[in-house]
């Protein structure tokens, strides 16, 4: 009788250990949406997150295409934390920005204004130099191990406790909002506000392995779980959801 209470009682604990779990890896200053400023004017992007690499890695960042030369623009605010002098062998020219919110925000395969692949210290910028959000912080490019794949931003983002976050949801919102680097004022704000209306509110979202709905609604634009819920009625029960799953977004 005894051992059946503590396996009720302990899947019980499960159901709400769960979310609780969950919002944990949230906390602190990175809570609620991961708020970023599309780090280039345009790109082809997909979530390559969990992409399979060399020796059983796998991608953990997103990979955004353009042209070698594009203007790489800071997503959040923030300081500049490493900045190494030299091309590195997987990372080339690189910046990584201690963000504002907490979390550290990394750009990769940078290059030239000229579209040249050699080069120095992304835009001049080194360790310590304050930037701010939306601010020009270097060129697309493709030194390091991107003179394989094409040119492309490498865009990491770690969570302030030191773990990866998927940036595919946070580069979705912020182009689902029209927020593109010079966007936040003048006639650019209106183009990109009158954009977005046109487009409508249709935006869905397609659950991958290992997301909840908390760290969904997190990750794009941070309405309520109930919000969520209100806004997919068939869900049924808001703590199942599947890969797969196309849900809309409130
Ligand atoms: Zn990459």
């Amino acid at each position: 009788m005894l051992q059946r209470i503590l396996a009720v009682l302990g899947l019980a604990a499960v159901a709400v250990a769960l979310p609780t779990a969950t919002g944990t890896a949230l906390a602190g200053p990175s809570s609620g949406a991961v708020d970023i400023t599309f780090p280039v004017p345009a790109g082809e992007y997909t979530d390559d997150y969990h992409a399979d690499r060399s020796n059983g890695r796998t991608h953990q960042a997103t990979d955004i295409f353009n042209d070698p030369g594009t203007p790489v623009h800071a997503a959040v605010g923030g300081t500049v934390g490493w900045a190494p002098a030299s091309e590195q062998p997987s990372a080339g020219f690189a910046l990584q920005i201690e963000g504002d919110d907490g979390r550290t925000y990394a750009y990769y395969h940078l290059g030239e204004a000229n579209g040249a692949r050699s080069g120095g210290v992304a835009n001049g910028l080194s360790r310590g130099d304050r930037v701010e959000r939306g601010e020009l912080i270097g060129y697309l490019g493709n030194s390091g191990n991107a003179v394989n794949t094409g040119p492309h931003l490498h865009f990491e983002i770690h969570a302030a406790g030191g773990g990866r976050l998927n940036p595919f949801h946070a580069l979705q919102a912020a182009e689902a909002r029209g927020d593109y680097p010079g966007a936040s004022g003048g006639g650019a704000a209106e183009a990109a506000a009158s954009k977005s209306a046109d487009s409508g509110s249709t935006v869905s979202y397609t659950v991958v392995s290992g997301d909840t709905l908390s760290s969904i609604a997190g990750a794009n634009g941070g309405a309520s779980i109930q919000a969520w819920a209100d806004a997919n009625p068939g869900l049924g029960d808001p703590d199942v959801i599947n890969p797969g799953d196309v849900l809309a977004v409130p």
